[in-house]
């Protein structure tokens, strides 16, 4: 958290600087849209295409519990009409800037997990003052509701091309619910007492929740804390216990973790394989197969069915 009080400064500074500058929408270029996790960034081409002038922050492999912006992610949130970001504590070191840059009135920041309904999230750390679990575009169903906002805040803020924002996202929320089919048709081949997902940071509840899994993590829902040799020991046993074919390693987070649980399990004479990569808080490489969306839950499923469908 010190590391953030240098760029409020600066922040305070850039706000002040460009008090009299009109927002670059007003200067007849296009609208400048700055997304934070990969997926909203891939749901923001998918609706605005080439419309937009699109930044994404976080690109493959970064993880958006810890990262911190630098001072060149401050001028890009300062320059753009528009900003999209998770919410719900999901970019822990961000979300006061954010929160500022919205304040400031020149920007519209959108954090797309306040905009859900409630009762449609899963619990988090509510003693922490974070009650709800931000990893909500794990369940497909409710990521749809996500599409739904962006293309109303890309309307508001461009009504010019309103109708291909509404057009492009008719056909993307037909290709999310094809994924959303895919899913679940391949989940249904897992027998159900194997359907258990065991990874190092628990961002598969929403994932758990909607195609009938269930999920345990070496650490909590953020990163931000370590795993203790307690936990590990803690998922060993219950590797042991149901007999998991395997366990998963994040592309966000260092397999050492998983790989203590692996070792924990040996310990007791018994084997787990690692079964892959899941891709848990950001999307994988823009030309690999998992660089959208769709392709990073449709591989994470597959990764799911070869290793536990035996
Ligand atoms: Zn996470």
């Amino acid at each position: 958290m010190p590391r953030l009080i240098p760029f409020l400064v600066l922040l305070t500074l850039l706000l002040s600087a460009c008090g009299s500058q009109p927002a670059a929408s007003t200067e007849g270029g296009k609208l400048k849209v700055v997304a934070t996790t990969g997926q909203l960034g891939d749901a923001v081409r998918n609706i605005a295409g080439e419309t937009v002038e699109l930044t994404t922050l976080l690109g493959p492999g970064i993880d958006p519990h810890t990262y911190v912006a630098t001072e060149g992610d401050l001028r890009t949130f300062q320059e753009a009409d528009l900003i999209f970001y998770n919410g719900l504590h999901l970019e822990a070191q961000m979300e006061r800037v954010l929160e500022q840059i919205g304040q400031s009135g020149r920007t519209t920041v959108v954090a797309v997990g306040d905009t859900l309904d409630p009762l449609t999230l899963l619990n988090w750390e509510p003693s922490a003052g974070f009650p709800y679990d931000p990893h909500v575009w794990n369940d497909v169903r409710l990521w749809k509701q996500v599409v739904e906002v962006i293309r109303d805040a890309l309307i508001q803020a461009d009504p010019t091309n309103s109708a291909t924002y509404s057009r492009n996202t008719t056909a993307y929320l037909a290709e999310l619910d094809t994924l959303d089919t895919y899913i679940r048709e391949q989940a249904a081949r897992i027998p159900v007492e194997r359907r258990v997902i065991i990874t190092a940071h628990d961002a598969f509840s929403y994932f758990a929740r909607a195609y009938g899994f269930e999920v345990e993590a070496v650490q909590g829902i953020s990163t931000q804390t370590e795993a203790s040799t307690a936990d590990i020991q803690a998922l060993a046993a219950i590797v042991l216990e149901r007999q998991v074919p395997a366990i998963f390693v994040e592309s966000t987070i260092s397999p050492r973790t998983i790989e203590a649980v692996q070792a924990a399990v040996r310990a007791a004479g018994q084997e787990v394989r690692v079964g892959g990569e899941l891709y848990s808080d950001a999307l994988g490489a823009p030309d690999s197969p998992a660089g959208t969306y769709v392709g990073m839950m449709r591989s994470n499923i597959d990764t799911l069915v070869a290793a536990l469908a035996g």
